[in-house]
């Protein structure tokens, strides 16, 4: 079959680019491995997963009628809610007529002869088109743990990323977990109360800090529908889209007291503040960092009751903020419950995974049910399963191995026609804005294309290499590009990710959205058309 674009995914990305290339009139298909829309919120059903950012800033934006229909239950949305949400902007623009589900793309191939791609899907499936629209996400290649016997364990075993759309019963079971990042946390602070006993399995700790969740009265419910412009005008506003912004104090500069107060106000307040909205040098500064990780270490201090627990879930290899902070509601209080163990593994180490549990140094661990909240192959990964041949037969996956190129994330020097919502190199941030604004760029994009009777489009070599260097130069500054994370492709459970590397553009979304617009009102010079 014949399409003028295809789109794989139909996440957020996805359902929105689909959305904008309709209104260009074009006959569009997008391939979707799940059965139904949604992405990472289809596919992430653990318990107790949900939203860290406030719902009414996480939503797409692009409707009037759809922000003054929906309303969301909580400030912070659980995933069933939020899955709700996706179904409802699906069924209210009709989104599924030109999805195939059940369809996992497995290659892409571009033909130099005619300036299209063919996508392949696992069932052997196949579709063919000029343009070829990634919508994958960076955080869809779930990585189970490489522990030798992983296959040997008898009882069911998920990863947060694969957890079963049927109900499960966690009362009075003996369970495992390993992994102590988002998902983990989030998972540990929902099912401890019911199951009977939680053995959790931690490496390194993150830092973390409150959620404060709650529900959204009726008058706030008013408040949100009459305040969608100002709400989205701060976001486009701030470093990284969300609500939250840096305090433009520096930690040095302020007085002690001056400083603990303020850290006290974020730390009582719902989101991302404590993080996004702290003084402007803790993620350049190294002593900015240590004071406001010290005030984070204290609060887990006072809430872990045990202190040899306490110090054991305090990060000592990176401070805070390094990683992307996992926010919480009574995770640190879970240790106190006599029905959880808190294992370190990098005291003892798993040795093997067995038919009932699991066996460290020390001891055998024997379980009803395991979890694994093992992570992601961030960023790259979704690209590397797939088998992507741009021009020549040249191979991304092998071209990305060192560093992936890229101009501005939207293409990659050598893959015509190929273009990427949220690669790599584009700005960290807010995800469901930063889609917005990277489907409305390449939405124009392709109409000047089309307008001007383009067939093939590829970034020039030289404005890949001057793109990377801003990349890389801007990442020098921030204290957390040394640190192994997703966000810097670390992965230990993927061969020759052991290494940081940088994958997003972090010198703001101002600067981004400035070069963008500059490429766009230029005509495009940075692009080789055909
Ligand atoms: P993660 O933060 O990368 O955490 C993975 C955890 O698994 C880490 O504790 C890691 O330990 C551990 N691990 C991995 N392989 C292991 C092994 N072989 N043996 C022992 N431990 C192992 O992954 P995640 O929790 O899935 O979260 C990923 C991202 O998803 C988050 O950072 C966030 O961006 C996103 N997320 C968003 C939300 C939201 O907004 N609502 C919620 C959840 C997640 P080490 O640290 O030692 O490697």
């Amino acid at each position: 079959m014949s399409f003028d674009a295809i789109i794989v995914g139909a996440g957020i990305s996805g359902m929105y680019q689909l959305y904008r290339l309709r209104e260009l009139g074009m006959k569009v298909r997008v391939f979707e491995s799940g059965s139904d829309v949604g992405g990472t919120w289809y596919w992430n059903r653990y318990p107790g997963a949900r939203f860290d950012s406030e719902s009414w800033s996480y939503g797409f934006s692009f409707s009037e009628e759809l922000l003054q229909e929906w309303e969301w239950p909580e400030h912070f949305s659980a995933q069933p809610d939020t899955l709700r949400y996706l179904n409802y902007v699906a069924d209210k623009f009709d989104l599924r007529r030109e999805m195939r589900f059940n369809a996992k793309v497995t290659a892409a191939h571009f033909d130099d002869d005619t300036n299209s791609w063919t996508v392949t899907t696992e069932s052997g499936e196949q579709a063919t088109a000029p343009l070829l629209i990634m919508g994958l996400g960076p955080l869809s290649a779930h990585t189970l743990p490489n522990i030798p016997g992983r296959d040997d364990y008898e009882g069911p075993a998920y990863h947060t990323a694969r957890w079963p759309h049927e109900p499960v019963d966690l009362k009075d079971k003996r369970v495992g977990i390993i992994g102590t990042g988002a998902c983990g946390i989030q998972a540990i602070q929902t099912i401890a109360k019911e199951v009977g006993s939680l053995t959790i399995f931690q490496r390194k700790p993150n830092w973390a800090a409150p959620l404060h969740n709650s529900k959204i009265t009726p008058e706030e419910q008013e408040e949100i529908r009459a305040s969608y412009p100002e709400i989205f005008e701060r976001c486009r506003n701030t470093v990284a889209c969300f609500i939250h912004n840096p305090d433009l104090r520096y930690t040095l500069e302020t007085p002690p007291e001056e400083r603990e107060e303020f850290w006290e106000k974020l730390y009582s307040e719902p989101g991302f503040g404590i993080w996004m909205g702290n003084f402007r040098d803790m993620v350049i500064d190294e002593e900015a960092n240590r004071l406001a990780s010290e005030f984070v270490a204290k609060k887990i201090r006072q809430r872990v009751k045990d202190p040899k627990v306490a110090e054991k879930l305090i990060p000592k290899d990176h401070g805070f903020g390094m990683r992307r902070v996992p926010l919480e509601s009574g995770y640190f209080e879970v240790y106190n419950q006599d029905n959880v163990e808190l294992i370190d593994i990098s005291e003892t180490p798993i040795e093997r995974i067995t038919k009932k549990g699991i066996r460290t140094s020390d001891r055998d661990f024997e379980f009803d049910f395991m979890i694994y909240a093992t992570g992601f192959d961030g960023v790259t990964g979704p690209y590397d399963r797939i088998d992507i041949r741009g021009s020549g037969g040249r191979s991304l996956k092998e071209d990305w191995i060192g560093t992936p190129r890229t101009l501005l994330g939207v293409q990659a020097e050598g893959y015509p026609n190929m273009f990427m919502v949220l690669g790599p190199h584009t700005a960290r941030g807010n995800i469901p804005r930063n889609i917005e604004e990277i489907v409305d760029w390449i939405t124009d994009m392709i109409k000047f294309m089309r307008e001007e009777g383009y067939s093939r489009s590829e970034p020039r070599p030289e404005a890949v290499a001057e793109w990377g260097e801003a990349v890389e130069k801007v990442s020098k500054i921030l204290l957390s590009s040394k640190i192994g994370s997703w966000q810097t492709g670390v992965n230990q459970n993927v061969p020759g990710r052991d290494k940081p590397r940088v994958l997003g553009y972090n010198g703001g979304v101002f600067r981004y959205r400035k070069r963008g617009r500059q490429v766009a009102e230029g005509g495009y010079k940075e692009f080789a058309f055909r």
